[in-house]
């Protein structure tokens, strides 16, 4: 190793900048001597950042953050923090939307390639153009899509809250859903409404094989099956409870059962174990031998990435301002619901 704790040539620094684009990273090699979790502290303190990090991010992540949370909570800390600079440890629409929301602070997130499968299943051009077969709807979109999408919206919606928007709207006022389609067949059966649902998903929650978590069920009576709406219809039916990121973590605390069949991304269960350490977490298992109930997107994330965005500023979330003005509508309606239903903020 030709480097010193902390000192980094200024020419791997140079090339590093010079193929960040590529990389969607700073590429520079570190000192393994460096505490990391230690100079990610100092640099918050040095520059006023504040670190948010979504559930599905690597524990060492978690552990490091200010705040964690899921996609709403994660907006809702966006959006009142005064910090001067907001390093993301998520992907790339939730660090957009934190800059829709704050567009005068520097918005970072350690590797711009952090994309979303989700997100990428709704093109807005081809959007643009399912919308305009129904005139008479207005628009609801889950948060993981892109800004453009969120501009073609008239409201954004989490799952923790997508049941309070939908209510909010009259009953009569037709409505698209985009872009999971799973969320949105849910929450059809949950409110009763008829939206017309783009045909979008999530490849994690996609993932959970019906069979493997029965099988898993046989031999762990004990355990309850809890899941996220994103998963597919069969695996909800089996489920003894729904719910977002945060309403499932709120359950496993709350519930007197001691072990939980979890069907979400992983990253959760960090936070699950850490809060009742005496009960059990089974991740649900995928159709296949991978682990692709892992997020592939939001674990591009690394505790070195971090410190090298918050050191060098980089990559840094840039938004033409027409575009961020109107993405940022829908959102604002969106924590306005929310706050009205009492779900914080
Ligand atoms: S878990 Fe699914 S919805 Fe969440 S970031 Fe990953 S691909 Fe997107």
């Amino acid at each position: 190793m030709d480097i010193n704790i902390g000192e980094i040539p200024k020419i791997k620094i140079a090339e590093a900048r010079k193929n960040l684009s590529r990389r969607g990273f700073l590429d520079i090699e570190l000192d393994p001597e460096l505490d990391l979790f230690a100079e990610i502290e100092k640099l918050k303190k040095e520059k006023n950042a504040i670190l948010l990090a979504h559930y599905y991010q690597e524990p060492d992540i978690q552990d490091v953050a200010d705040y964690i949370g899921d996609s709403l909570g994660l907006a809702q800390q966006a959006a009142k923090t005064s910090a001067d600079m907001i390093v993301f440890a998520g992907v790339h629409f939730m660090a957009e939307t934190a800059k829709i929301l704050n567009p005068k602070k520097k918005v970072l997130l350690p590797d711009l390639k952090a994309g979303c499968s989700l997100a990428d299943s709704a093109p807005s051009e081809l959007f643009k153009q399912f919308k305009a077969r129904y005139p008479n709807h207005i628009v609801i979109s889950y948060i993981n899509c892109t800004a453009e999408m969120k501009a073609l919206s008239d409201i954004i919606c989490t799952s923790s809250n997508a049941e309070k928007i939908i209510e909010s709207i009259p009953g009569e006022q037709q409505i698209i859903f985009a872009p999971d389609k799973n969320l949105g067949g849910f929450l059809n059966k949950k409110t009763g409404r008829n939206m017309i649902l783009w045909n979008g998903a999530c490849m994690v929650h996609e993932i959970f094989s019906l069979e493997k978590i029965t099988r898993l069920k046989v031999r762990h009576p004990e355990s309850k099956v809890i899941a996220h709406p994103e998963c597919e219809e069969a695996v909800l039916a089996a489920a003894d409870y729904i719910g977002s990121t945060t309403q499932l973590l709120k359950y496993t605390l709350q519930d007197a059962s001691k072990s939980f069949i979890v069907a979400t991304e992983t990253g959760i269960l960090h936070q699950m174990q850490k809060n009742a350490p005496d009960k059990t977490f089974i991740p649900a298992p995928p159709n296949n031998a991978c682990a692709c109930n892992d997020c592939p997107h939001m674990k591009l994330n690394t505790l070195e990435k971090l410190y090298l965005c918050m050191k060098y500023e980089l990559p840094e979330i840039l938004m033409e301002e027409e575009l961020r003005k109107a993405a940022l509508k829908p959102i604002l309606r969106m924590l306005d619901i929310s706050k009205a239903a009492g779900l914080g903020g």
